[in-house]
């Protein structure tokens, strides 16, 4: 199956909103094993619309669009391809009866040009819209299909997990099984890992391997579309130990997870706890360990100690750390790490202090982080050398804290 994604709308033409349906609906037909082709952005406009139609319908078999099914006047996306058909629009006795509710409940008066919206092509299927009006609609003929789903993200997203995924996965399903598996890594660039094994990403055509990047953190989605279960997942078992043999020093972990939901899901795994102690990351690491479900079993606290002053008063580190090592070197990051290791008597401790920038501190340029972490039987310091913005220096520190753990 080859997919096209047209997006309506005279307002993404204006760049008064971003097509972010395109990059979520691209992203689900990655998911579903589905390839895309084109995008393209048409505004309200029959003619235009039906001449890009016309194009979508010569060279693709599953046309997705977005936007145009609304009450008003511009919105044309469904009476544009009936006519392209040649087939008439019909009222669907079921989206009518939930209009009729949705009016009644709000004690509102339905108007002709919202009832539009239960209008369908004859013979289309209809996908219930849960969070608006307007239904989304499938048509086939012989040679391709099109789906036309609101423009309202808040409305698309949802209709497409819970219909269009299991309505395209039905049709997939009788040609192929679809199986995937995400590997995830960390400490190596995008670009630096696509190297590594350009070969492989070169010739893999079943499984395909597709490289994404995002927030420091690097995936590689595995699809492979087979005969069976049990096939699929030794064509994906074999893949992946082709690439962990090359990049197992940067693998930590599979599917949708993040770093930081991978650390809280080790420490409940081992029973275990950390406080941290913050310095050039000011919060970071607990902002992202707290915004994890089940954070409060593994997480006491942290404590900001962004000054010396407070470095000394609040986790006794001394005079003597502080003015002969420096605030940002390995011996503080060890003794922060122990301090408040002890301080809220958890099984680890962990500290950042280091250089965010733009000016050097002490004497180290910035992106200098020093990072420790603290058991009751060992204290190990880690250098980082971090480059990019003092944002991104921050947050990345934080990211490798997690990174780290893991390994504990
Ligand atoms: P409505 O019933 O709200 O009119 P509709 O299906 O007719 O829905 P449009 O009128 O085309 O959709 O767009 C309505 C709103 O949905 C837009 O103002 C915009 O906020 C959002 N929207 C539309 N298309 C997109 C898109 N491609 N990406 C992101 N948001 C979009
Ligand atoms: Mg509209």
């Amino acid at each position: 199956m080859n997919a096209e994604i047209i997006a309506v709308g005279s307002e993404l033409l204006l760049g008064q909103i971003v097509n972010s349906n395109a990059k979520y609906l691209s992203e689900q037909m990655a998911h579903l094993g589905i390839n895309v082709y084109h995008h393209s952005v048409v505004g309200d406009n029959p003619d235009r619309l039906t001449d890009v139609l016309k194009v979508a319908t010569n060279r693709s078999n599953l046309i997705i669009m977005t936007g145009g099914l609304g009450p008003t006047k511009d919105d044309l996306t469904k009476e544009t391809v009936a006519a392209l058909l040649g087939k008439k629009l019909v009222y669907d006795p079921e989206t009518e009866k939930r209009m009729d509710m949705y009016f009644k409940q709000r004690n509102r008066i339905m108007t002709e040009n919202n009832r539009k919206q239960a209008m369908i092509i004859e013979g289309s299927h209809v996908f219930t819209n849960e969070h608006g009006l307007a239904c989304g609609i499938g048509i086939k003929t012989s040679e391709y299909q099109i789906i036309m789903l609101p423009g309202p993200p808040r409305e698309l997203i949802p209709m497409f997990n819970k219909f269009v995924t299991p309505y395209l996965k039905g049709q997939i399903s009788k040609v192929n099984h679809i199986q995937s598996r995400v590997l995830r890594f960390f400490d190596i660039g995008e670009s630096q890992l696509v190297e590594i094994i350009d070969d492989l990403l070169e010739s893999q055509t079943n499984p395909t391997i597709a490289p994404l990047a995002s927030g420091g953190e690097v995936t590689l989605r595995l699809t492979v579309m087979g005969e069976g279960e049990e096939k699929n997942r030794n064509s994906l078992d074999e893949v992946e130990e082709k690439i962990l043999s090359r990049l197992g020093e940067f693998f930590y972990g599979y599917g949708e997870d993040t770093l930081f939901e991978n650390i809280v899901k080790h420490l409940k795994e081992k029973n275990k706890t950390i406080a941290s102690a913050e310095s050039i990351t000011g919060g970071l690491f607990a902002t992202e360990v707290t915004a994890i479900n089940g954070a409060s079993l593994v997480f006491p606290g942290s404590i900001i100690c962004y000054s010396n002053a407070a470095k000394r008063s609040l986790l006794s580190v001394s005079n003597e750390i502080l003015n002969d090592e420096g605030a940002v070197s390995h011996t503080c990051a060890k003794e922060l790490a122990e301090k408040v290791r002890i301080n809220f008597q958890s099984d680890y401790g962990i500290s950042f202090t280091g250089v965010a920038g733009p000016d050097p501190l002490e004497g180290k340029p910035p992106g200098v982080v020093y990072m420790g972490i603290a058991s009751k039987d060992r204290t190990v310091s880690y250098e980082l050398k971090l480059a990019g913005s003092r944002q991104n220096i921050r947050e990345r520190s934080a990211k490798y804290g997690a990174y780290y753990l893991l390994q504990w």
